[in-house]
């Protein structure tokens, strides 16, 4: 009943040179149609990824929580929606990281980009020193706790574990630890929207690359997968894709 969602995010990568992958990995989508795909690009490449590849869904990573307003250097959901995105990523750890978000500020974002009609990914994941002190399940619960927009559904809601520590590292929890942190993630979606979070996919991300992504699709409560690196070339995304 949950179609998997294989999302791919380009992070700060990707040029128009880039835009043959974009269509090859439209034409896998295509031809596999038992799984949906999209793709988050930089902002600069949607228009162009978009025009490139009708069929394929194509998102960015990031929006301002204000609609429009004295942001320099910021980028709205209906500018967004202007240039042909149909989701967005929020609250990704590198932002988390890098731009100080916090689980407040995706609240805010997920609730910008609702308003403006885009499909959110929505991002939580513990640090490695929180998974060494054994507090990762209470991170990612609280983190969904604090930054679930109202109402969510799962027509525009999609929830993605990515434990940081696993992000571009090579390394992977365990597929009993994916279980248990996405059945845990589950559960807090039933106590916040009710039989909604029965729909609501959760994807997996950090490390996913075509050689361990089946054994990760098949772990109870993944629906799908955020990929990184591995989303850049078609030649490492297809695999992806077909193992879904
Ligand atoms: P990775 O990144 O697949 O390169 O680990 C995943 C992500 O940050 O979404």
């Amino acid at each position: 009943m949950r179609r998997k969602l294989v999302a791919g995010n380009w992070k700060m990568h990707g040029l128009k040179a880039q835009l043959g992958e974009v269509e090859a990995i439209a034409a896998a989508a295509a031809a596999n149609p038992q799984v949906d795909v999209a793709l988050c690009v930089p902002f600069t490449l949607i228009a162009p990824a978009v025009a490139a590849s009708s069929a394929l869904p194509i998102g960015a990573q990031d929006l301002h929580e204000a609609d429009k307003g004295a942001h320099t250097g910021c980028i709205s959901g209906a500018m967004l929606r202007e240039c042909g995105a149909t989701l967005t990523i929020v609250g990704h750890s590198e932002r988390r990281a890098d731009q100080h978000e916090t689980s407040h500020d995706a609240w805010a974002k997920a609730a910008a980009a609702r308003r403006h009609g885009l499909h959110v990914i929505l991002c939580c994941g513990e640090t490695e020193a929180e998974r060494d002190a054994g507090r990762a399940e209470r991170i990612v619960q609280s983190q969904i706790e604090k930054s679930l927009p109202d109402g969510a559904s799962p027509e525009w809601l999609t929830l993605a574990y990515e434990p940081r520590w696993a992000i571009g590292t090579g390394k992977t929890p365990t597929l009993d630890d994916i279980a248990a942190i996405h059945a845990i993630a589950r559960a807090k979606l039933r106590m916040m929207v009710g039989d909604a979070a029965v729909g609501i996919r959760i994807l997996y991300g950090g490390s996913v690359t075509g050689a361990n992504a089946a054994d990760i699709l098949a772990v109870d409560n993944v629906d799908g997968a955020l990929v990184g690196g591995a989303s850049l070339t078609a030649e490492k995304f297809v695999p992806i894709i077909r193992a879904a």
